[in-house]
């Protein structure tokens, strides 16, 4: 058999595989499919791979802790969750990932966001393993008390599994500063250890400055990496950003740094589109402080209107109807499909920087790939900024010091540049010079995968 076949093979064996193995998990398939499909050329190369057995392992987590979560409500109701901590992949360091508080948290969500964590941790250049966990929870319309008693009770099992040298949570979707700060105090409490066990502290106790602005701001470095190949920059672009969390808003705010233009911005309730560009303070504001939907916006500023979602069938995200020249989708998993891709397409966008995790689903990326005139930065390789300043912070509270912002930006421009420069130079190695999906994948991939083989069977 040819290398070649014999490399498709070994693959699609794995995914069967996985596909027996995690029943009911679409999601996680989806991720595993997008990062392996592209190792083929690798494996034709390499079949020590094979021989190591190394994908069959690394689309197993090394350990999935799932545990009850209770609370009690204002109301003084008993509130029951499911708690998770899916830590994939230790070959390169310490688990390292976030902490999602969202009603669509379950096992395949977690396993999809802890597997893509390895290859984005890996990408940073950091010695950072691959974890995620969270649970499902809303914290949407929750008191402050609610939202101390939940986490509290989550971080009162999660502190058996975590610590500054062996796994590390951080924020994601619905778990921010203050979510932090609760689990922290539950964490020194219980454990009477005060070392780095999470990222995304407050600045007064271990945090990293720009570690709030960290995968905004690392997205838009990326961006402009991705259009110096083609001798452009952002300068005067108009863009369009999904999402009103910490990656959108901090994305706004390094567009305009670039004299780029953010023109919509958009929450689970619709997008709004402000033709004279974001004001990025308003939408802090309302988003961060008082915590608001999205259409306050528009009742606050006249030049922007707001269109609902339930204007668009449920399979559609009407922020990609409005036409831009770059789309950074920061928002979640698979909000961008085929039709919302070839709109952005027919209506001018040349290019796609992805702020979320997997928000464009298979058939969009195919799509965006095959465009020649379109640059494609995928998530795993654009919006590691986050966890690369979470890194950071693990590297000042080890030494206990703290760096100044100039300092820790200057390294978060450093690390997207080589996360860039790798992603690219794997790329052309492997013959599609530009594909960024393909060079990431194989550039994250091959890190892990020798780390492992050093490190045995275990
Ligand atoms: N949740 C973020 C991500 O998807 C950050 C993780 C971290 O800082 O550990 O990469």
């Amino acid at each position: 058999m040819s290398a070649k076949s014999n490399a498709k093979n070994y693959v699609n064996d794995v995914l069967n595989t996985v596909k027996i193995v995690s029943p009911r998990q679409p999601i996680f398939h989806q991720a595993a499919t997008e990062v392996l499909q592209s190792l083929v050329p690798l494996f034709e190369r390499e079949p020590k791979y094979q021989k190591h057995s190394v994908l069959d392992r690394i689309v197993l987590p090394e350990k999935t802790t799932i545990f009850r979560t209770v609370y009690i409500d204002d109301k003084g109701k008993a509130c029951v969750h499911f708690g998770y901590r899916v830590e994939f992949n230790s070959a390169l360091g310490p688990y390292k990932g976030g902490l999602r508080f969202h009603p669509t948290v379950n096992l395949d969500v977690l396993k999809f966001l802890g597997f893509e964590q390895i290859f984005k941790n890996s990408l940073t250049g950091l010695n950072i393993g691959g974890a995620k966990g969270g649970a499902n929870f809303d914290p949407k319309g929750k008191s402050d008390g609610e939202i101390m008693r939940f986490c509290q009770a989550f971080a009162s099992e999660l502190s058996k599994l975590i610590g500054d040298v062996k796994d590390v949570p951080a924020g994601d979707i619905g778990v921010g500063a203050r979510e932090i700060g609760y689990m922290y105090g539950q964490y020194k409490k219980i454990t009477s250890r005060f070392d780095g066990a999470f990222t995304g502290k407050g600045l007064s106790w271990g945090g990293s400055l720009v570690r709030t602005e960290a995968t905004g701001y690392g997205s838009v470095y990326f961006a402009e990496e991705l259009l110096k190949t083609k001798n452009d920059n952002l300068e005067g672009k108009t863009c369009t950003i999904s999402g009103s969390g910490n990656v959108a808003i901090y994305t706004a705010q390094k567009l305009y740094h670039y004299g780029a233009k953010p023109i919509a911005v958009s929450d689970s309730s619709g997008y709004i589109y402000d033709k004279e560009g974001i004001d990025v303070e308003l939408l802090k504001e309302l988003k961060e402080v008082k915590r608001e939907r999205i259409s306050e916006y528009a009742k606050i500023k006249p030049s922007a209107k707001f269109v609902s979602v339930s204007k668009y069938p449920k399979d559609r995200n009407g922020i990609w109807d409005v036409p831009c020249d770059a789309a950074f989708p920061s928002a979640t998993q698979n909000e961008l499909n085929l039709e919302d891709a070839k709109t952005l397409y027919n209506n001018g966008c040349r290019l796609v920087c992805e702020g979320a995790n997997m928000p464009s689903n298979l058939e969009a990326i195919d799509f965006f790939l095959s465009k020649k005139d379109l640059l494609f930065g995928p998530a795993k390789a654009a919006n590691a900024g986050g966890v690369a300043v979470s890194a950071l912070e693990m590297a000042q509270n080890a030494s206990m010091t703290s760096w100044s912002f100039e300092e820790v930006d200057t390294k978060l421009q450093n690390i997207m540049k080589h996360i860039f420069k790798i992603s690219y130079e794997a790329s052309k190695e492997f013959g599609d010079e530009g594909n960024i999906v393909l060079g990431s994948n194989i550039a994250g991939f091959r890190k892990v995968a020798d780390a492992m083989i050093d490190q045995g069977y275990i």
